[in-house]
């Protein structure tokens, strides 16, 4: 593409510095400009329109252009447009969102803390960990247990539990304080004539054998996501949150459930942990809680959690924690309309009805000589790529997720897979257009 002086993508080339793209390449590319969406589709500033397979970054669940969102926000922009939760003050919105949290949480919770993004709600979880266990007088139970090609986010707690070498390579982390077990991805790190279980029961020996190495009287918490999304949507093996939970509850260590990928109806239920039999003392959701129309996450906690830190910040005088935007009342009613919305167009059923669907279009796209396999659970799916004569993996799903781009489908590349994450509000119809650019692009690609 020929890149006109004063053009939008020149100025965005000259003054914006992008995240997650090689900064050098970029200044010489420019990226995609994007300029609407509707429905699924997002329109490029040339009038093209594109499916939107990855509902932005796993995250628009009612899609784009959803009007309730955007008059309930001018409605609280009117109203308060700003309040904050420091110094013994709320607001309505942040109270009927927290409230409802607690409500439709997949076991029992007690408290909400809102923040902005992913990355802050583990970050400040993390730190809540190590605040509890100050609290309760075990100031050397502070390490946590993340896994490899698990995804947190970038911040420095959250950066350094993720497990994915890019996200900590010249930023100096992990801290020390974090530990990464085994990814239980049994396509991935299933060995030769290896079976499922003995796989499952050979991830459950890594972290078992970590926990004792560390000492457990040093582990405060485990983290991960139910399915690891940002890793390639790469699935748990058959057993593995069953065995994971009877090794965390025989050390006393805690388990904080990353759903905010999973969370809201992805996986066709309202939490993966619902899907997954997964019971964490700590909840962190974002993205789908508010379809990104507005920043905003939230640490969703049990009583078991919440109460060792109110007596400690008694002890203290304050909890000395929060966010000027914590709460924000104008995120917290977007994301109060959103999650209505999924109930009553009951969206988490319709990921769960169109499961079958969407996972045989895959199956059916694995069978293309360029496909290896494919993979997923509810609307979130991924297709692995093979090498080819001249490219390896990686190379061949960067070249069939920019071919898909030609043919009107925005997909993921991660690694060896590209990674599907429609909308939630897809039609069968739908899938099929999007997996029609696919079959398109694999056939045109070599
Ligand atoms: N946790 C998970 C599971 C994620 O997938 C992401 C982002 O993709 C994050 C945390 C970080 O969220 P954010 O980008 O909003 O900081």
């Amino acid at each position: 593409m020929t890149i006109m002086p004063n053009s939008v993508e020149a100025r965005d080339m000259a003054y914006q510095m992008h995240p997650m793209v090689n900064l050098r390449k970029y200044e010489k590319s420019g990226g995609l400009v994007i300029e609407s969406g509707d429905g699924i589709y997002v329109t490029d500033n040339t009038g093209k329109r594109y499916i939107e397979g990855l509902a932005g970054l796993w995250s628009v669940a009612l899609g784009f252009g959803e009007k309730r969102l955007a008059e309930v926000a001018k409605a609280q922009m009117e109203k308060l447009p700003y309040y904050h939760s420091f110094s013994y003050k709320t607001h309505g919105p942040s109270i009927d969102l927290a409230e409802m949290l607690v409500k439709i949480a997949p076991v029992p919770m007690s408290k909400v803390h809102f923040t902005s993004s992913g990355s802050e709600a583990n970050d400040l979880a993390c730190k809540m960990v190590w605040y509890r266990s100050n609290a309760l007088g075990k100031k050397d139970k502070k390490k946590i247990i993340g896994r490899i090609k698990g995804y947190h986010g970038v911040t420095i707690a959250a950066g350094s539990i993720t497990g994915l070498p890019r996200n900590h390579e010249s930023f100096d982390l992990p801290l020390d304080r974090m530990v990464h077990t085994s990814c239980p991805s049994y396509v991935h790190f299933g060995l030769e004539g290896e079976s499922e279980a003995d796989f499952t029961k050979r991830m459950l020996k890594d972290l078992e054998d970590l926990i004792l190495k560390e000492g457990a009287e040093t582990i405060a918490a485990f983290w991960g996501e139910p399915v690891m999304g940002a890793g390639g949507v790469l699935m748990p093996s058959d057993g593995y949150w069953a065995g994971v939970q009877a090794i965390l509850k025989k050390y006393d260590i805690l388990l904080v459930a990353d759903e905010v990928i999973c969370g809201f109806g992805r996986t066709g239920k309202m939490f993966a942990c619902e899907t997954l039999g997964i019971e964490p003392d700590v909840l962190v959701v974002s993205k789908q809680i508010s379809s990104s129309y507005m920043p905003l996450s939230a640490i969703i906690m049990n009583d078991h959690f919440y109460q060792p830190i109110a007596d400690e910040s008694d002890r203290i005088g304050v909890f000395g924690h929060g966010f000027t935007a914590s709460g924000h009342p104008v995120a917290t009613a977007v994301g109060l309309e959103n999650l209505k919305i999924i109930q009553e167009r009951d969206l988490v059923g319709n990921a769960a009805r169109l499961e079958e669907k969407f996972l045989g279009g895959l199956a059916e796209l694995a069978k293309h000589p360029l496909a290896h396999s494919s993979r997923g659970i509810g609307l979130l799916g991924a297709l692995e790529i093979k090498p080819w004569a001249d490219a390896n993996a990686g190379d061949a799903a960067a070249a069939i997720a920019a071919a898909c781009q030609d043919e009107g489908l925005i997909i993921r590349n991660i690694g060896e897979a590209i990674c599907f994450c429609p909308p939630l509000i897809i039609t069968a119809e739908q899938i099929d257009d999007m997996f029609g650019a696919v079959a398109r692009a694999l056939d045109t690609v070599q």
